[in-house]
């Protein structure tokens, strides 16, 4: 398999070659120049496979310079029990709404499936080369805290994260603050989201101290993320359409609505095995794994995106006109993980979309702000398999109010979204398949206005957490003083 960039601009490179940075050398995103493609039969064979078997599987299809028992190794200790004690469960809200648990991870969000491969990938490809790596990033909570838990401990890798002071929440926090490993360094910048990311933009972008301490990034447009996301689409409509739930089956609400009959697939394009999935999106990271998964034959009938109160990708798959917006028109909202206005991995599917038409497109969209599909598309729409809509906050404590009332089952305000938008836009046939995204824990205090006393507990599950001693560098909000940082620690 051979990765190109959106952009033109790149020499064909393989998985390894591009897995321990962001960018296309030309600013582009890379992508895979074909789609692996999946019969009805090879994903009837996969069903017997455990979680780390079926990523080894799929990921293989991309990583085809990693030999395929290296690969069932860098996956088995990735998807270890002990990093998701609870597997990736599903767990059934009513007739048509099932929960798909990406959030069993050691940070309680999904993150964690990606960020624990790239874990166990990047060593691997390091050692294989003799080469060492300092990822540099800015997060303003979930990707900071899976991306250090995923490399703590690792040998060649330093992790230099820089967050905003005072601006994440306290369990974010202690998750990021409390590890000890020598090789993460947690930097604390007085300023806001914004200013630690043009840290790590000015920082990038200085190619002699880049090649220099040997800078690199597990951002979410890092295509080894993605690769690792398209696995629990297969895994989810796997589990679902046999009928084999998991361990962590919601018993009773299953007995009021039983699962559909098993065996009852016939494999890839069988109409009655079709399934929704809905997806609580931000930088349109997931949702796009979930579109590969599809284009590999996978069937996937909508993509239901959900998005909060910054609905840039409603409005472009309503629209069909892309215009991110700036930060000053971001929303601070409960659901902030989710709180972007420029979605970085749409570029790989409007270049998929387009084609030939995409570099002018992309120039369009530079030169004016905006890109309008149906310029290049008249028809752009729901014929490719998408649908959109917002959810806000009132609909965020309604879902969560709702989906506990009738299952039993407390969700986190992002699964909330996701939950809303699955509600509003199901057709009430063909199941929907929402992504749980983060634990309730992890943000017990909208949970909590939801439902009330209900939420009692959540944080105290996690007072041991809270507990334990933070460790932190802070740092002002001036790209010299994290330079001199890395200068001095990371050498
Ligand atoms: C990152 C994140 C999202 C958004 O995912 P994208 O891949 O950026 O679309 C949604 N929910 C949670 C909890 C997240 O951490």
């Amino acid at each position: 398999m051979q990765f190109i960039s959106t952009r033109s601009g790149m020499e064909p490179a393989s998985f390894t070659d591009i897995l321990l940075d962001g960018l296309a050398p030309d600013g582009g995103l890379v992508v895979p120049a074909s789609i692996p493609q999946v019969s009805a039969a090879q994903l009837e064979a996969w069903r017997t496979l455990s979680y780390p078997e079926l990523a080894a599987a799929i990921i293989g299809l991309y990583a085809t310079d990693i030999p395929t028992a290296d690969l069932a190794r860098l996956t088995a200790a990735a998807y270890s029990p002990q990093n998701f004690p609870g597997g990736v469960p599903l767990r059934r809200v009513d007739n048509t709404l099932v929960l798909v648990g990406l959030s069993e991870g050691p940070t309680m969000a999904f993150k964690d499936l990606a960020m624990q491969f790239l874990g166990q990938a990047i060593p691997y490809v390091l050692a294989a080369t003799g080469r060492e790596l300092t990822i540099l990033g800015a997060t303003s909570g979930d990707t900071g805290s899976s991306a250090e838990y995923a490399f703590r401990g690792q040998p060649g890798v330093q992790v230099v994260m820089l967050s905003p002071r005072g601006r994440m929440s306290a369990v974010q926090r202690a998750q990021m603050y409390s590890l000890q490993d020598p090789n993460i360094h947690n930097l604390v910048v007085d300023g806001v989201f914004d200013d630690c990311q043009d840290i790590v933009k000015t920082l990038s972008s200085d190619i002699d101290f880049k090649t220099r301490y040997r800078i690199g990034a597990v951002n979410s447009i890092n295509f080894g993320r993605i690769a690792a996301q398209i696995v629990y689409y297969f895994w989810a409509w796997l589990r679902y359409t046999d009928g084999t739930f998991s361990r962590a089956l919601n018993d009773a609400a299953a007995a009021a609505a039983p699962p559909p009959a098993p065996g009852g697939a016939g494999g890839a394009g069988a109409g009655a095995s079709q399934v929704d999935f809905c997806v609580p999106s931000g930088n349109f990271g997931n949702i796009y794994a979930g579109h590969l998964a599809r284009c590999m034959g996978l069937p996937i009938r909508r993509l239901l995106l959900a998005t909060n109160e910054n609905n840039v990708l409603e409005e472009f798959f309503t629209t069909g006109r892309y215009t991110p917006r700036s930060r000053e028109r971001t929303f601070a909202t409960s659901s902030p993980s989710m709180d972007i206005s420029k979605a970085s991995n749409v570029e790989r599917f409007i270049w998929q979309v387009l084609g030939e038409d995409f570099l002018a497109a992309w120039a369009q969209l530079g030169a004016t702000g905006t890109l309008d599909m149906r310029d290049y598309l008249p028809e752009f729409g729901e014929t490719f398999g998408f649908a959109a809509s917002s959810s806000h906050h009132a609909d965020r404590l309604a879902a969560i109010e709702w989906t506990y009332r009738t299952s039993g089952i407390l969700i986190d305000p992002h699964t909330a979204d996701a939950v809303t938008v699955a509600r509003r836009l199901s057709d009430g046939v063909v199941p929907v398949l929402a992504m749980e995204t983060a634990r309730p824990e992890k943000f017990a205090h909208t949970v909590r206005e939801a439902v009330g006393d209900v939420a009692d507990g959540l944080e105290e599950r996690l007072a041991g957490l809270l507990a334990l001693p933070q460790r932190a560098t802070q740092v002002p909000a001036d790209p010299e003083a994290v330079r001199e940082y890395i200068a001095t620690h990371c050498a």
